[in-house]
């Protein structure tokens, strides 16, 4: 059985969208060391990854999109660039934009070739921008590398499932697949009653074919470990079973932690990764991708959990005394609860029930559940 592969290249720091910006590259950087202090790193093929071809990129957005992130990434005067979700905030135009985005793409793109070519499951922590649509940027996405690694996918596996756990809806991916019954897309998150991007929900089932095939589960700010895992296994996990995947895209951001900055739900690592558990228990080939996560200390080592659950390497809960975070990230799994007020539990634990319910009631049918 040929080996798992990791892609990675110094080159993913590029993608930087300034000082002030949540999204920091170096998350990426203090996870591949981490890997790398652990020896994690032999257990895998670690290939550099190559830019993504224009003629796959293609199948994610439109020319006129991509024509002006280069012209925009050169400098070039483009009027009216919020027309294309780019100016300040989210999504600010940066040196190096369209060089990086290629490259996060085509590590995605190589990513999902390299399970084509046999690799049980390949992984590209720089990928996972699922918020990226047909020819705008948003949500510190440019280029939606998720779309087109399930396009790759799509070449040889008649049913792909993308899954995301990301604490934020995975529009742009549901989107490009939203009237296609071959791709099924499943979305735990904080609901759009609160969060960006304000969508994903439990209506949101598909259209004409794909009807049935686009699955949301919103949950309510400080929704826990406890909670959060029981709306995935009873409304996400038998949609996923019952849909056989012939191959998977996880879009694993870790932002639903409960020490993230940008989002409510109260996730500790090790409740978010009885998920990555679960997905990574199928035994289908699977494209792993990184996603959201903008606590400097938190990503990394849930990164490194899910690496070791997607590779089958087992690691040491205390982190290497070689790694030069150690000080700072001791563990891989906290070691406390999260302070949730009661009253914000039950309300949380109400909603649960209410989208578990809804699921089942418009979702379970199509599926013969
Ligand atoms: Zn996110």
């Amino acid at each position: 059985m040929s080996k798992g592969v990791y892609f990675y290249t110094n080159q993913f720091l590029k993608y930087d969208m300034g000082a002030q910006h949540p999204l920091k590259p170096t998350r990426l950087e203090r996870t591949h060391d981490l890997l790398a202090a652990y020896g994690a790193l032999d257990h895998v093929e670690v290939r550099e990854p190559a830019k993504v071809p224009l003629e796959d990129l293609s199948l994610a957005h439109s020319a006129e999109y991509i024509e002006t992130v280069d012209r925009l990434s050169a400098g070039e005067h483009v009027p009216f660039p919020f027309r294309y979700g780019f100016g300040y905030g989210d999504n600010p135009v940066f040196p190096d934009m369209w060089d990086a985005s290629l490259l996060y793409t085509g590590a995605s793109l190589d990513a999902a070739q390299a399970v084509l070519d046999g690799a049980p499951v390949a992984m590209n922590i720089s990928g996972g921008l699922h918020h990226a649509h047909w020819d705008r940027a948003a949500g510190f996405c440019v280029f939606n590398d998720c779309v087109v690694a399930i396009h790759r996918l799509r070449r040889k596996f008649a049913r792909v499932a993308y899954i995301d756990i990301d604490v934020h809806h995975g529009d742009g991916v549901q989107e490009a697949f939203y009237a296609d019954p071959s791709v099924l897309t499943v979305s735990i998150h904080e609901t759009g009653q609160t969060l960006f991007p304000g969508s994903g929900f439990v209506r949101e089932v598909g259209v004409a074919e794909g009807t049935g095939y686009s699955v949301n589960v919103p949950l309510w700010p400080y929704t826990d470990d406890e909670t959060w895992y029981w709306a995935w296994r009873e409304a996400a996990w038998p949609i996923i079973q019952a849909f056989k995947p012939d191959a998977i895209c996880f879009e694993c951001g870790t932002d639903a932690h409960y020490l993230d900055p940008l989002a409510r739900i109260c996730l500790t690592a090790q409740g978010w990764l009885r998920a990555v558990t679960d997905v990574m228990g199928l035994q289908v080939p699977t494209v792993v991708l990184g996603g959201g996560g903008y606590n400097p200390t938190t990503v990394p080592r849930m990164w490194a959990l899910a690496f070791a659950q997607a590779f089958g390497v087992s690691l040491p809960n205390e982190t290497p005394e070689t790694y030069a975070l150690h000080d700072r990230i001791p563990l891989l799994r906290d070691d406390e609860e999260p302070p949730i007020a009661p009253h914000d539990l039950a309300q949380a634990r109400a909603h649960a029930r209410q989208t578990v319910a809804e699921v089942k009631e418009r979702l379970f049918g199509h599926h013969g559940l």
